[in-house]
């Protein structure tokens, strides 16, 4: 693959009002990436916004709620009228959904929901941004260590983490299909950090969990793709 330039590089990251994404676009900001943050509520993205914008960071927002794909094609027009290009895509909106106790007796909208946001969001979001996605390019889909398929299950949140070991089989599958275009796949066990979502007794710090994708979206080399990659090094799917 070829090597990029060094224009100012743009990216965009999904769920990005709060959290790793929030953290993963001020990293990616303070780097000199113009970063595109997005989330499904328009006050929740305005305000972290705002944040990124009083750090002196070059950031835009878009409106777009990775469980709806009208929305998503929405957002992606929306895109195509402001910006001309992306050099990167994280897909990093998540949910864990309550209670996530049990594939055999939780209500079926709830499992259904969670592979709605985790497994398909990334997919469809890819599939309408893939056009705006500069030659050659990086996906970043960020996935959980719940999704491995080489430990045991852990026995938390099972639909989380089918959600996740279906995103990174899609992670896999686009790898082999983006490689002819120059573009990289891969999918981030960010390991479990402090967040809304991880709470506040996780070991990690969202800085920390922010690195890997960081360093994915720019510095990675190219030809690492169809990997499932944390601490910037490939581990067992
Ligand atoms: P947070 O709950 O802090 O943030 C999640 C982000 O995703 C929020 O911005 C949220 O927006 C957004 N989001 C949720 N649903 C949607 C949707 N339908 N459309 C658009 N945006 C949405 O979680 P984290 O920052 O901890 O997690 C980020 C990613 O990292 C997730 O994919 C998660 O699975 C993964 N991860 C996290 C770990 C951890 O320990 N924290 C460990 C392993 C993986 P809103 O504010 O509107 O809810």
């Amino acid at each position: 693959m070829k090597t990029e330039n060094r224009r100012k590089q743009t990216i965009l990251i999904t769920g990005s009002n709060k959290g790793i994404g929030f953290e993963t676009a001020r990293q990616l900001g303070l780097k000199g990436c113009r970063v595109i943050i997005s989330g499904r509520d328009e006050n929740r993205v305005a305000a972290a916004l705002s944040r990124l914008k009083n750090e002196g960071i070059d950031a835009e927002m878009l409106v777009m709620d990775v469980s709806d794909h009208n929305n998503i094609r929405e957002a992606a027009e929306e895109f195509s009228r402001f910006n001309s290009k992306l050099d990167a895509l994280i897909n990093n909106a998540g949910i864990v959904s309550r209670p996530d106790r049990s594939l055999l007796s939780d209500q079926p909208l709830l499992i259904e929901e969670t592979v709605r946001v985790n497994s398909f969001g990334p997919l469809w979001v890819t599939r309408e941004f893939i056009p705006y996605l500069n030659r050659p390019g990086r996906i970043i889909n960020i996935s959980s260590g719940g999704g491995s398929m080489s430990s045991e299950p852990g026995g938390w949140s099972p639909a989380y983490c089918v959600s996740k070991t279906l995103l990174n089989a899609i992670t896999r599958q686009l790898a082999r299909e983006l490689r002819p275009e120059q573009i990289s796949v891969n999918a981030v066990s960010p390991g479990w950090v402090q967040t809304d979502m991880g709470g506040r007794y996780a070991p990690g710090t969202v800085e920390k969990g922010a690195q890997t994708p960081v360093w994915l979206a720019t510095e990675a080399p190219l030809e690492l793709t169809g990997k499932f990659i944390r601490d910037k090094e490939p581990i067992p799917w």
